[in-house]
């Protein structure tokens, strides 16, 4: 009789060590932390969510408050409107702008229509803004890498368009045009992949040696630890499955990296039901993770749903623990505080 493998576990260890021999390939699922949702979305949820309670049905939100199906869906249902631009919130509204950041010009729209906005950009994206006008005001040419139409890049490139040209991928270095190559700095989208962006720098300084990188990390600590901790069991996993939808770009990355990293296969699914059991054939280890815009509530199900297929045992990998939060937009604390002063007073 054979001893039953045991599965030891460890912090940032990717390789799970077998003691004894192993007869029959045991099905296991190897799930990914940190995952789901970053502190920039549990910001944003909250923000849609508290300000149903504060103000009642309708809240307009300009654009998807945060990139998942499911949570959109489910604050459409609690009574929130997605519009895409301002023009279709009726004048006088309550309109939550998304954790992807909004050009000024937004905002001043904003105003003209006199909507009472709240804006749930992440810090984080407030961050590279920051940056942007700074280098902006110091006469630099901004090299913002980036995908082209995200909604976080024409909100960042809406800070300084006439000083911000959007580097999107590798490839796209050879059209950089500068007119001072001993003034130019390179900012980035979030949500990217770190290697990629390592990469398209590298030949950015090769064109441009003096090139002067941001004053801290542009994509943030959420997504890199989710592409680093997914690299590290991507290259035991048949296949990995990321919980996420099509628009979330940090979700599209991790199946990304993934495959970089090793993983035979690898797929994006909204919800459980996608899985189709053909990608499970001939597969023993199972990796799972999710995109920073995913209810982990999703990844249980998907847990459910291949423990249903055999694949019961799960060892969960955990290269980092996250703990930042952040509070709520100003706006929306100044009026609870008070509506809470009211209820006191009446
Ligand atoms: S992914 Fe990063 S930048 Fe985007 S909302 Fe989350 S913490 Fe903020």
């Amino acid at each position: 009789m054979h001893s039953v493998p045991h599965i030891s576990q460890g912090r940032g260890t990717r390789r799970a060590t077998y003691h004894g021999r192993v007869t029959e390939p045991r099905k296991r699922v190897l799930l990914a932390k940190p995952r789901g949702y970053c502190a920039g979305v549990d910001r944003a949820v909250q923000t849609v969510e508290e300000a149903l309670k504060l103000y009642g049905a309708p809240v307009y939100v300009r654009k998807q408050i945060v990139h998942n199906k499911h949570v959109v869906s489910t604050l459409e249902a609690r009574g929130a409107i997605f519009v895409e631009e301002n023009y279709e919130v009726p004048e006088g509204s309550t309109v939550v702008f998304s954790a992807h950041g909004v050009a000024p010009e937004v905002h001043e729209q904003a105003r003209e229509r006199k909507l009472k906005a709240i804006d749930a950009t992440c810090p984080l994206v407030t961050k590279v803004h920051h940056e942007a006008k700074r280098f902006a005001a110091e006469d630099y040419d901004i090299l913002l890498i980036g995908h082209e139409g995200h909604e976080e890049v024409i909100g960042t490139a809406g800070e300084a368009p006439a000083h911000i040209q959007l580097v999107d991928g590798p490839d796209d270095v050879d059209n950089v045009v500068v007119r001072d190559p001993a003034k130019v700095v390179w900012l980035s989208q979030t949500t990217l992949s770190v290697d990629e962006t390592m990469e398209t720098v590298a030949r950015l300084k090769t064109r441009l040696p003096l090139l002067q990188s941001p004053p801290s990390d542009d994509i943030c600590y959420a997504t890199s630890n989710r592409q680093h901790v997914i690299k590290e069991i991507a290259p035991d996993c048949d296949v990995v499955i990321v919980v996420g939808s099509t628009n979330s770009s940090n979700s599209v990355r991790l199946v990304e990296v993934a495959l970089g990293a090793g993983a035979r296969a690898g797929h994006l699914v909204d919800y459980a039901s996608e899985i189709r059991d053909e990608w499970l054939d001939g597969a023993t280890t199972v990796g799972v993770s999710s995109g920073a815009s995913v209810p982990d509530d999703l990844v249980m199900e998907v847990l459910a749903h291949l423990a249903e297929r055999g694949f019961g045992e799960v060892t969960e990998y955990t290269t980092a623990e996250e703990r930042l939060t952040f509070s709520l937009p100003q706006e929306l604390r100044k009026d609870m505080k008070a509506a809470a002063a009211a209820r006191a007073a009446g």
